[in-house]
């Protein structure tokens, strides 16, 4: 039998607050073990939960971006359960009364777009850190804790079950990942686990519309385990049913070394966690006011503005593709464009050369001042450089902060032209060159721009090109 594939994901976001959602412990990530801790975090007894109010804006503005609908009065809930990451023995977290409703994100898939919906959004409390010695889970002799984490304030979103593959899931991870990372509430960052995932999968017989059961695929690291762990555990499931078995309702984990999701306990009922309404918080109540104003905070959707790149700067897809990658470089790129009017031309500067020299020098977009950019292009348009010294310089302007013309002044960077200057280095070649004059002599065009070159490196890229083939030509014929 032909089975279809049906995949619903659970996403666990860190938001990107300076403190824990309910004290005022840092949230940086990568401190020594258990130095950002406090009673409250804790969960030691007599201390009491408060509110990160930039915790609620962040979410509220996550959830505003994924359409999804805030509530006017939400409620936090006990999640109790043991686990030694969970110092309280429960977790904050939101159950019937989630902060988001709904919600919905159109994923461009390779065949076309596809609107894929959210059952919601809501906000809990992160647990602490396991680290297992040997770096498995399963056979592990002993496991550390680090309470670092513990307080995070942390963004579940759940998917309505409409992904049908591991390529599926992917694929709408990236583009959830891009709009995150534009608003901003995030760093997003899969390998530093402030982007965590786990699905939920099952087959059906194709073309039926109930749900077979599912199982929970927990431990994929990066966007390509969620492909493969999801690929291998549709695969599992349908060979049990080949078998004519049933598949169990259990939990599993992505074995990355074996390359294989391993069944490790039973999955529990949302019964088991008892939840109850959390005594020491307050129900969240957010008024329309506070909520519009998140959403003014919002940026421009990714899709959107790379529909507007195109038609407003005359640009094709895939420059624009590159030019949006983050927002930070749209952002440079329109600063940039709001002085220079060849946009066609700048497009091709920040997506070439720009783009190589900011990683040649680890130096982020962000510390530029598109005007130095500007400068440089005007330096190379009025003719005052050529452009291999341009793109010199552009390093020199990313290492030093120096402006491109400041750099042209303090001398040996300008172009040069005019007979009186080139006629003795192209004499100069000719004479130490006679074997390229011979063949030029005897029609071989390539003679000559070696020739050129060999004046182009002479001046470090200063000597202008055209005039030099010009002089070559009238002196060689
Ligand atoms: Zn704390």
């Amino acid at each position: 039998m032909a089975y279809e594939t049906v995949i619903g994901l659970e996403i666990h976001l860190e938001l990107a607050t300076r403190s824990k959602l309910f004290c005022g412990c840092s949230a940086a990530f990568g401190a020594e073990p258990n130095t950002n801790c406090c009673p409250v975090c804790l969960g030691l007894p007599g201390t009491l939960p408060v509110f990160n109010r930039r915790a609620i804006e962040y979410a509220v503005q996550a959830a505003l971006a994924l359409n999804s609908a805030v509530q006017e009065e939400s409620r936090f809930d006990r999640k109790n359960y043991f686990y030694p990451d969970l110092p309280k023995a429960y977790q904050i977290s939101q159950y019937d009364r989630p902060l988001a409703r709904g919600g919905h994100l159109d994923v461009a898939f390779p065949e076309g777009a596809r609107r894929i919906r959210l059952e919601r959004v809501h906000l809990e409390e992160e647990a602490g850190k396991l680290l297992h010695a040997g770096d498995s889970i399963l056979g592990a002799a002993y496991s550390l804790v680090d309470y670092n984490r513990a307080g995070i304030p942390l963004l579940e979103i759940v998917t309505a079950p409409e992904l049908h593959s591991g390529r599926d899931a992917r694929i709408f991870l990236e583009a959830l990942r891009e709009l995150l990372l534009y608003t901003g509430v995030s760093d997003v960052k899969m390998e530093e686990g402030s982007l965590r995932c786990d699905a939920n999968i099952s087959l059906r017989p194709a073309g039926t519309a109930g749900l077979g059961t599912k199982t929970e695929v927990k431990n994929m690291n990066s966007f390509r385990a969620v492909e493969q762990a999801l690929n291998f555990e549709a695969a599992r499931q349908a060979a049990i049913l080949a078998r004519g078995q049933k598949v169990v309702q259990e939990t599993c984990h992505w074995d990355e070394e074996r390359k294989a999701t391993v069944p490790f306990r039973r999955k529990e009922g949302s019964s088991d966690y008892r939840y109850f309404p959390e005594p020491d918080l307050l129900p969240l109540v957010l008024d329309r006011a506070f909520i519009e104003a998140q959403r003014e905070k919002l940026p421009e959707p990714p899709e959107r503005r790379r529909r507007r790149l195109q038609e407003q700067y005359g640009l094709e897809p895939r420059e624009v593709a590159v030019l949006t990658a983050t927002k930070a470089l749209a952002d440079f790129f329109e600063a940039a464009a709001r002085d220079y009017r060849d946009y066609r031309g700048l497009a091709n500067w920040v997506q070439g050369d720009l783009l190589y020299q900011l990683r040649e020098t680890g130096t982020l977009v962000e510390d530029l001042d598109p005007r130095l950019l500007v400068e440089l292009l005007e330096l190379l348009d009025a003719g005052e450089i050529n452009r291999p010294v341009a793109k010199e310089l552009l390093a020199e302007v990313l290492k030093t902060g120096t402006g491109p013309r400041a750099l042209v002044q303090s001398g040996g960077r300008g172009r040069i032209a005019g007979r009186a200057s080139l006629e003795p280095l192209v004499e100069q070649a000719i004479a130490a060159n006679p074997e390229a004059v011979e063949s030029f002599r005897k029609g071989k065009e390539k003679a000559l721009a070696f020739m050129v070159g060999q004046v182009m490196a002479l001046t470090r890229g200063r000597a202008d090109p055209q005039e030099l083939n010009r002089l070559f030509r009238e002196k060689l014929n």
